[in-house]
């Protein structure tokens, strides 16, 4: 299924409970090729433009589409809003990877190594997970801990990300040259407003 929409995504879901939502598939494929998965059905999101950009919401945060790329992530426009997220996703595997890689793709995997998770998680950040009968808003930190996993048939749509105006970085070891994936990574970002400095762990 190629749904056009956030809606008819949502609708295809609600219909074949069974299928798997796929965005660039980097993560998923793996996972067929290595045969952990077999999926019934696929609902592919790639069509669907609303999720692929983001907007300003009232008190000063950012929301993302989930449909994001790491190589959109690392332009200009983006890293002037949040730095530590465009260099999460500078890192993020090779080219290949990060022109259709997700950030959607990357929350819900919740690899250890997964590049994007501890800036958001020390950004404080929250997603919106779709359903057709509502949706439902959940910090990062709760889906990745386990506390409130993604349920069956629920679409991660948005990535709300306060706008902190401050220093922030994301530094990874790979243990090599050239991209790779982390062995260890970390987040620091300061919060003047909650005089506050937070740190995450990858
Ligand atoms: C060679 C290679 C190198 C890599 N290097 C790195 C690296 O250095 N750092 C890093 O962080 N990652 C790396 N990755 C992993 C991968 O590229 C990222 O995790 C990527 O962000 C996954 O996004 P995707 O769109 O491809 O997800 P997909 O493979 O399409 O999906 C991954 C999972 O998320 C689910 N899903 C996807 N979108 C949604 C949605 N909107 N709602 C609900 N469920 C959804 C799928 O059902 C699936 O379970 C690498 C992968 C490869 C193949």
């Amino acid at each position: 299924m190629l749904p056009a929409s956030l809606d008819e995504a949502v609708d295809a879901l609600a219909a074949a409970p069974a299928a798997v939502p796929v965005a660039g598939a980097t993560d998923l494929m793996e996972a067929v090729n290595a045969g952990r998965l077999r999926p019934a059905a696929l609902v592919g999101l790639g069509r669907i433009t609303e999720l692929r950009g983001w907007r300003y919401e009232d008190g000063g945060t950012a929301v993302l589409g989930a449909g994001l790329t790491h190589a959109r992530m690392d332009r200009p426009d983006f890293a002037a809003l949040i730095p530590a997220l465009a260099d999460a996703a500078r890192t993020a595997g090779p080219p290949q990877v990060r022109n259709v890689g997700t950030l959607g793709g990357n929350i819900v995997s919740a690899a250890p190594a997964g590049d994007t998770l501890p800036v958001l998680t020390a950004l404080e950040a929250s997603v919106t997970l779709a359903r057709a009968d509502g949706t439902r808003e959940v910090p990062v930190s709760h889906l990745l801990t386990g506390l409130d996993p993604v349920r069956p048939g629920e679409l991660l749509t948005w990535v709300r990300v306060p706008l902190l105006h401050a220093p922030q970085v994301f530094l990874k070891a790979t243990g090599r040259s050239g991209p790779a994936r982390a062995t260890a990574s970390v987040a620091l970002v300061l919060d003047p407003a909650r005089r506050a400095v937070r740190c995450a762990v990858g």
